[in-house]
């Protein structure tokens, strides 16, 4: 079975905005389904900021709401015990004298006030926080966006509900938020592999150093796609070379790159020699995961 065979879960992070995430996701999921027809999903869990769409041009079928479970006081239940306020940690709920108060924006949904409630007098109540996209692109990707409804601040239960869709029949390539916060770490957990795409910067490799650490520490294993590279910075060069991390792929700065995105379109159209370097990318990212599951039950 040659490497490209196998389905994995690839996730694609950047340890800042900007660098080029997004397009690596959709060339990579373009390329690959114009190799296996109908083997391929993208995922949006770039849940403040979803663009995948704007590159891939999905036609949505189906739209699902997320929502997560807050508190509802009945007041003619309560005993004004304050049990429920000093339960929760991040002050959502509040007794004052003879009311209770709810803050949904900061509830998390945990359930310790409805449960710690001598009385019964707080239900637990669906509160829709974002919804999840699924559809399909003109190449037949199977597209799957979830969006943050605005004034919501909780991007983990909406990132979790996209990451709820991966098919272990297809091969999923994850479009994680930018930095190295809780919706990244949820979105990169346990994925096959995750792309780290950098721009050759300071700022740039100090974001980079973060991220690595960031999946060093959740144990997923990575490499680095060095986007709008000019061959100018060697301190990034060197630092990866320390580290041994692997440079999957360089994009270098060109104008026939940029007029391809500010088109809506991906490195696919930006010349015919993207398709292979992209089957290449992946080829290499499988023998990685191998490398390392063999590495692991040995
Ligand atoms: S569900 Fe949890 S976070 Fe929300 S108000 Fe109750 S204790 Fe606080
Ligand atoms: S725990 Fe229940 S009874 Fe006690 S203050 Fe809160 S809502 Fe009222």
């Amino acid at each position: 079975m040659a490497e490209t065979d196998r389905k994995l879960t690839v996730s694609v992070a950047a340890g800042k905005g900007g660098t080029g995430k997004t397009l690596i996701t959709c060339s990579l999921a373009q390329a690959l389904v114009s190799e296996r027809p109908g083997s391929v999903q993208v995922l949006d869990c770039d849940v403040e900021e979803p663009n995948c769409s704007i590159l891939l041009h999905p036609e949505i079928d189906r739209r699902e709401p997320v929502t997560i479970l807050v508190p509802e006081v009945d007041v003619s239940l309560c005993i004004h015990c304050r049990k429920c306020a000093h339960a929760c940690q991040v002050g959502a709920i509040a007794a004052i004298g003879k009311a209770v108060l709810t803050f949904h924006d900061l509830c998390s949904g945990c359930g310790a006030c409805a449960y710690v409630c001598p009385t019964g007098a707080i239900r637990e109540v669906p509160l829709r926080i974002g919804e999840v996209s699924h559809g399909i692109s003109p190449e037949g990707i199977d597209f799957i966006e979830g969006r943050l409804d605005v004034g919501h601040q909780r991007a983990t239960p909406v990132t979790h509900a996209v990451k709820h869709a991966i098919s272990s029949k297809l091969t999923a390539i994850v479009d994680a938020p930018p930095g190295t916060a809780c919706p990244m770490q949820e979105a990169v957990a346990e994925t096959d592999y995750c792309i780290l795409v950098t721009e050759p910067t300071p700022f740039g490799l100090a974001n980079l150093r973060e991220a690595v650490g960031t999946c060093r520490r959740i144990g997923v294993p990575c490499g680095v796609i060095v986007n709008r590279d000019r061959g100018e910075y060697a301190e990034m060069d060197e630092w990866l070379a320390a580290e041994a991390i692997e440079v999957l792929m360089r994009v270098p700065e060109r104008r026939e790159i940029a007029e391809a995105y500010s088109r809506g379109e991906t490195l696919m159209s930006a010349g015919d020699e993207w398709r292979d370097e992209l089957l290449g990318l992946y080829e290499t990212i499988a023998e990685a995961v191998a490398a390392e599951t063999a590495a692991t039950s040995a």
